[in-house]
């Protein structure tokens, strides 16, 4: 088997290169640490090279805008939203207004055994599973083919997700696929991405508290307002609760390792070209940490955005979320400061190869304890 890209630190598992092989030929499996890479099948490979050209890690711009943005405080005006949101409810504003068009949502979703997944909605109760950040990386599945169907059908598209999971779908959709004309009707909306972390670590944590407290998983929220929300406890907020029991745990492991020992995250995303001010979506959305400094009339317990108006689409999609959102121009150099990831990328600890050794010989248990 070959593999598409050039080593593990420049592939980002965005599913372009499997989306676009016309011959059937990219097949996406899952490495030792649980993320997803494209293999080629020679047998099926017609050796047209798209899949290697369309690679977004290997393009100069990355599919990335201009640049120029406006940034903005903004946050949703109902409570409830806010309390459903990982930040200021950003996304529920955004994908209202498709939604009333007409159009239709991709996001990430949990399965029915909590993997994380990006999915299709065309209701606001479908739309509702996307809210808040579920810290695993999600699976692309075939959600760049069906994006591509509803815009040949003529339907409004918003499409979210890691700035990387956009590029993939503009690699996508502009490999002949009908072009600018298609992309008239597509909305793209990334957010600031710290890293993504293991599916696999992600998989073992759920089968790990369903052994320790006994039960089958029935919700999980990895960033709950009961804590206010704010950048410290952002990193104490994974709450989960068990089939037939009314009782909410709160365990914060999974968090010790993605960003306390920083060991779970994909081996490209120390390499992530898309840490840049530069982004792929036409809006960007993330938490407007700091604004209890910058702006303290407008910091709030349930969660306060932070969105970056990119293009000319994306501030014509946040104009129509007014009437839902409290919206304040703020200087670039607010967010420039508090967000890493608008500039460098996370640097891995020197013993993530030794924390993933141990890893793959004891399990995420043993890792747990040292
Ligand atoms: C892996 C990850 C890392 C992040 N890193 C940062 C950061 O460094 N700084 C920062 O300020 N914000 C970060 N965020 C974004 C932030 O946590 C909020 O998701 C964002 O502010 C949107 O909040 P909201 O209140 O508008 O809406 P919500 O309703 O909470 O937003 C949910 C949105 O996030 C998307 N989403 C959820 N999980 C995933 C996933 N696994 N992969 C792709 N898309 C997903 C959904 O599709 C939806 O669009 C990160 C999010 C994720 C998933």
């Amino acid at each position: 088997m070959e593999t598409v890209y050039r080593d593990k630190s420049r592939c980002c598992g965005c599913s372009a290169c499997r989306s676009l092989c016309g011959a059937g030929a990219v097949e996406m499996r899952a490495d030792e640490e649980g993320f997803l890479y494209p293999v080629i099948d020679q047998e099926k490979c017609v050796n047209c090279g798209r899949c290697r050209l369309a690679c977004p890690f290997e393009k100069e711009d990355h599919y990335q805008n201009q640049g120029g943005s406006k940034f903005y405080a903004a946050k949703h005006r109902s409570q409830d939203v806010l309390r459903r949101s990982a930040s200021g409810g950003a996304f529920t504003a955004l994908s209202d207004a498709v939604l009333a068009d007409g159009g239709v949502v991709y996001g990430a979703d949990f399965d029915g055994e909590f993997r994380v997944r990006h999915a299709r909605a065309e209701t606001v109760e479908q739309r509702d599973r996307m809210r808040i950040s579920k810290y695993a990386q999600s699976h692309m599945g075939t959600m760049f083919i069906r994006a591509a169907e509803d815009l040949k059908a003529g339907r409004r598209v918003l499409f979210t997700g890691t700035p990387c999971q956009l590029a993939g779908l503009k690699a996508f959709l502009g490999s002949g696929r009908g072009g600018s004309e298609l992309l008239e009707n597509l909305y793209l909306c990334d957010l600031i991405c710290h890293s993504v972390p293991s599916p696999l670590v992600w998989a073992d944590l759920v089968s790990l508290l369903e052994e320790e407290y006994g039960g089958r998983l029935a919700e999980v929220e990895f960033r709950t307002k009961d804590l206010p929300w704010n950048r410290v406890n952002s990193k104490k907020t994974f709450t989960f609760r068990l089939e037939g029991c009314g009782r909410t745990y709160v365990d914060n492991r999974f968090y010790e390792l993605y960003f306390g020992r920083m060991t779970i995250m994909r081996p490209s995303c120390e390499n992530c070209p898309f840490c840049s001010p530069r982004r792929t979506g036409d809006v960007t959305i993330a938490d407007y940490w700091g604004v209890e400094k910058y702006a303290p009339e407008l910091d709030d317990p349930l969660g306060v955005s932070l969105v970056l108006s990119n293009t000319e689409k994306g501030r014509e999609l946040l104009e129509k979320c007014r009437a839902d959102l409290t919206l304040q121009e703020r200087p670039s150099s607010e967010a420039m400061t508090e967000q890493g990831r608008l500039s460098t990328p996370v640097s891995y600890p020197e013993d993530r190869a030794e924390f993933w050794e141990t890893y793959r010989r004891d399990g995420l248990a043993a890792t747990l304890k040292i």
